[in-house]
């Protein structure tokens, strides 16, 4: 039998390029590994579950089971790859089995950055970036009031404002001076703090963490303030990093996350990478969407077309605040220009304007989201 195609990780970029590679080729091997029971779930729904009243049980939409009938694959759940032998292209596993492969994707996604806090109850800080972290989070927040949610960027002010649908008062800490500093101008990161602020959230900012103690059942946060906040809960959302450490040990080409060209092919010729583990041409986009493009571009590689290369539209991400809907599309990093406001009552759109009058990012909150459309189509690809 041939050496099959292997996809380490069961999240959404293995999963969806998986499918897309099935609609071009039904039945070449095929075989996904992942280190967790490999359901299928959205990542994304893991921040707005609670106002959904979802657990992580019904989080889960396919078993691993019923994901390898769909897709003709066989999937080895609770395996975790530990090697990869790029010479004789077998991977290692932690069964002690070896696992050859003619073609060999990594889509390990990433792992949240801990912070390095002082304090006896450090270590029992949480994350959520695996729907195994929210079932150990949803465990915690039985019989809680109060939570401190460390970090105010687009991951801690969705949990933030999912929190207030289980009458739970959050408290976000966040280092910059208005929350999702890296996608809005100051002017709208107050719109939003306002907004958010009204519906229960507290806002910390311009504060760190320093420390996280235990107190009674629940835990003393000092921020760098000298402020004490008494918590049930504290949760960790300062972002994350690439899960590099695979290809790395295997020799690949690493930056920030497994550096890969626009057919998604890392340093060596059969080995691919694509999610949040990747960087496509230094360009690290951990969301869905970009991940669903890469997915349909490698898919086609893995069947044999060798003329096709990865695009990026525009991708504006929606940020799951109800407290303030907001849809945001940041200018590329370096990109030079300036913000140009708009606020009216019930609406704020943020322009990001280059110097030869080209829209180059937006910010759209409150009914200024209707423009979501209209703008889109005036933004240069990220990739052409
Ligand atoms: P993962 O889902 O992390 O999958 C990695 C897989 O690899 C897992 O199955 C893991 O078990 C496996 N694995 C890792 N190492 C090994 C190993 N050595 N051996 C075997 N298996 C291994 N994006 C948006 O666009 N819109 C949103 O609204 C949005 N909301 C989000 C909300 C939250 C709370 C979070 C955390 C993220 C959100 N994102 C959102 C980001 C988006 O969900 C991610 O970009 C996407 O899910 C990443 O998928 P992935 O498959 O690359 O990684």
């Amino acid at each position: 039998m041939a050496s099959p195609v292997v996809i380490i990780g069961a999240g959404l970029a293995g999963y969806n390029l998986a499918r897309e590679f099935r609609k071009l080729d039904p039945t070449f091997p095929l075989v996904i590994i992942a280190n967790d029971k490999a359901g299928f779930y959205s990542k994304p729904m893991l921040s707005n579950a609670l106002a959904g009243k979802k657990t992580a049980e019904t989080l889960v939409m396919k078993s691993a089971e019923k994901m390898a009938e769909e897709l003709n694959a066989i999937i080895r759940a609770d395996t975790e790859v530990v090697g990869v032998d790029l010479a004789s292209k077998l991977l290692l596993l932690s069964d002690g089995q070896a696992q050859p492969y003619r073609d060999l994707v990594l889509a390990v996604g990433a792992q949240p950055v801990r912070l390095r806090l002082g304090g006896d109850a450090a270590d029992e800080v949480l994350s959520v970036n695996h729907i195994e972290d929210f079932a150990v989070f949803a465990q915690s927040l039985e019989g809680a009031k109060r939570i401190a949610v460390i970090g105010g960027g687009l991951i801690g002010c969705e949990f933030a404002n999912d929190l207030l649908a289980r009458e739970i008062a959050p408290v976000v800490v966040e280092a910059g001076a208005w929350p999702l500093p890296g996608l809005l101008p100051d002017v709208a990161g107050a719109w939003f703090a306002a907004r958010l602020t009204q519906s229960g959230v507290r806002f910390v900012l311009n504060t760190t963490a320093k420390a996280v103690d235990k107190a009674g059942a629940g835990y003393k946060v000092t921020l760098s303030t000298g402020e004490v906040l008494e918590v049930d809960c504290v949760l960790s959302a300062v972002g994350l990093h690439p899960n590099t450490a695979l290809a790395e040990a295997a020799g690949l080409h690493v930056n920030k996350g497994v550096a890969v060209d626009r057919q998604l092919r890392t340093s060596n010729p059969n080995v691919f990478a694509l999610g949040d583990c990747a960087e496509v041409e230094t360009i690290h986009l951990p969301y869905v969407m970009p991940l669903m493009h890469a997915a349909r571009t490698l898919a086609q590689v893995l069947a044999g077309k060798d003329d096709v290369a990865l695009a990026y539209p525009a991708m504006p991400v929606l940020v799951k605040t109800p407290s303030c809907a907001t849809i945001v599309a940041p200018p590329a990093h370096g990109a030079l220009g300036e913000w140009q406001v708009q606020t009216a009552e019930d609406a704020m759109e943020a322009h990001f304007v280059g110097a030869d009058g080209q829209l180059l990012g937006f910010a759209l909150l409150g009914a200024a989201t209707k423009q979501r459309q209209i703008l889109s189509a005036k933004l240069p690809p990220v990739l052409a």
